[in-house]
C-alpha cells in the first residue's frame, strides 16, 4: 500500500534549511492499522502530509497503493488523494452551515440518485450511531460525534488508505476511547489501510501495530532530547 525510500523533506527558516524528516525506507501492506507516537515536533504531521500529497518531499520515492506520488505535480496529487486517500483531523473541519447528512454528501463522488444517495448516508451514520442526528447541525452535537461525521466523510468514498492526525486530540478521554475503537473496527470491516499519528497512548495501545516515529524518521532519531538541549542551553552539561 504504501513504498517510502529515502525521502527527505526541510523547511528553511530565517534562511536555513532545517531537516524534518528522513525515511531511509518505510513499507505498509495493504489492510494493515498502524499508530505512530512521538513527541511534538518530530515530523508526523509532515509524514502524513507527504504520504497524502499535500507536501512534496525534496527528493526520495513516495509510492501509495501503486501510484508513485512523487512523479506528480500538485494538481495530480490533489486528485489521488479526493479518490484515494481519506484524512480525518483533530479539529474535524466540518462546514458549520451544514447538517451531518449534508457534510457527508457534499464529500461523495460516486454518481447516484439523491435516493441512493440518501441511503448511503442513512447507512453510513447508523453505522456510527447518527441515525438519529442526521438533520443536527455541528454546533448541534458533542465533539464526539462531530469527530464520527468527520470519519464517515473521509470514509464515504471508500478510499483504500486512511490516514488521522491527533484524531482523539481534543476530545476527553472517554470519547477518544470510542473514537479509536470505531476508526479501528470501521477500518477492519472496510479493508482500509489506517495510520493514525497520536500522543495518545490509550489510543496506540489498541492498535495491532505501534511505531515511535523514531523507528521511521532518522531526523527524530537523532535529535537531541529537548531536556539535554535545555541543559545544553544552561551550560549544565558539556557540549
Ligand atoms: P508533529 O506533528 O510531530 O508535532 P510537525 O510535522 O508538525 O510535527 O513539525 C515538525 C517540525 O517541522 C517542527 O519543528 C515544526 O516547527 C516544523 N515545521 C512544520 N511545518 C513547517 C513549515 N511550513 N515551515 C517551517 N517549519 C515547519
Ligand atoms: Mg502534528
Amino acid at each position: 500500500m504504501l513504498q517510502i525510500r529515502d525521502l527527505k523533506k526541510q523547511f528553511r527558516v530565517d534562511g536555513r534549511a532545517v531537516p524534518i524528516l528522513d525515511v531511509p525506507e518505510w513499507n505498509v501492506h495493504k489492510g494493515e492499522r498502524i499508530a505512530i507516537t512521538g513527541p511534538s515536533g518530530s515530523g508526523k504531521s509532515t509524514l502524513l502530509h507527504l504520504i497524502s500529497g499535500i507536501l512534496r518531499a525534496d527528493s526520495g520515492s513516495l509510492t501509495v497503493d501503486g501510484q508513485p506520488l512523487h512523479e506528480l505535480a500538485e494538481a495530480k496529487r490533489d486528485a489521488f488523494r479526493a479518490a484515494n486517500i481519506g484524512y480525518v483531523l483533530q479539529d474535524f473541519h466540518l462546514i458549520p452551515s451544514l447538517t451531518a447528512r449534508q457534510n457527508i454528501e457534499i464529500a461523495m463522488t460516486a454518481r447516484l440518485t439523491s435516493k441512493e444517495r440518501r441511503r448511503t448516508v442513512d447507512g453510513w451514520l447508523e453505522q456510527v450511531g447518527l441515525a438519529d442526528r442526521s438533520r443536527h447541525l455541528p454546533s448541534q452535537l458533542s465533539r464526539g460525534q462531530q469527530q464520527r461525521v468527520a470519519i464517515v466523510r473521509a470514509l464515504v468514498n471508500h478510499p483504500p488508505l486512511l490516514l488521522a492526525d491527533e484524531p482523539t486530540g481534543s476530545l476527553d478521554w472517554e470519547t477518544a476511547d470510542e473514537i479509536s475503537a470505531l476508526l479501528l473496527e470501521l477500518s477492519r470491516a472496510h479493508g482500509h489501510t489506517l495510520i493514525v499519528v497520536t500522543h495518545d497512548l490509550n489510543m496506540a495501545g489498541r492498535f495491532p501495530q505501534c511505531l515511535n516515529i523514531r523507528e521511521v524518521n532518522a531526523v527524530s532519531r537523532d535529535a537531541v532530547p529537548l531536556q539535554q538541549t535545555v541543559l545544553l542551553q544552561r551550560g549544565e552539561i558539556p557540549v
